[in-house]
């Protein structure tokens, strides 16, 4: 049996199969990011464990919601700028970010933040607009 007939026999099958088995991930996903926001927002944490960078996106969390503990400003961070392997577990982004304002305020690196929740947009900020934020650090 050659590969054209096979295409025919078992081809709708097979992608059926696949297309099943991304949904089902993506619901996987969706319900990791969405697990780990409640304990996050109703416990403060423990951020550990975490879903991944990639998982986060694919469950279409493209955004991570960061408070600064120094001057208490919450902004969030384009999951898609963050130069770490699509596997870095969220909570470990946490060391890679700074906090703008306040390491000009400091004149060092300023690191100290809390992540809050995952989030599908962006959010905006109550208060001035702020130039705060935090990115990661290369
Ligand atoms: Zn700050």
């Amino acid at each position: 049996m050659g590969t054209k007939s096979r295409e025919m026999i078992y081809g709708a099958s097979v992608r059926a199969a696949a297309e099943r088995a991304a949904e089902a991930r993506k619901q996987a996903d969706r319900l990791a990011v969405e697990a780990w926001n409640k304990r996050m927002l109703g416990f403060q944490g423990p951020a550990q464990p975490s879903p991944a960078l990639g998982d986060a996106i694919n469950a279409g969390f493209g955004y991570l919601e960061v408070k600064c503990l120094g001057c208490n400003t919450h902004q969030t961070v384009p999951l898609n700028i963050v130069r770490r392997p699509k596997s870095t577990p969220i909570h470990e982004l946490e060391r890679y970010m700074r906090c703008r304002d306040c390491s000009r305020v400091q004149g060092r690196p300023f690191k100290r933040s809390h992540l809050v929740a995952l989030r599908p947009t962006k959010i905006s900020t109550d208060g001035p607009a702020s130039t705060w934020w935090p990115v990661p650090v290369r």
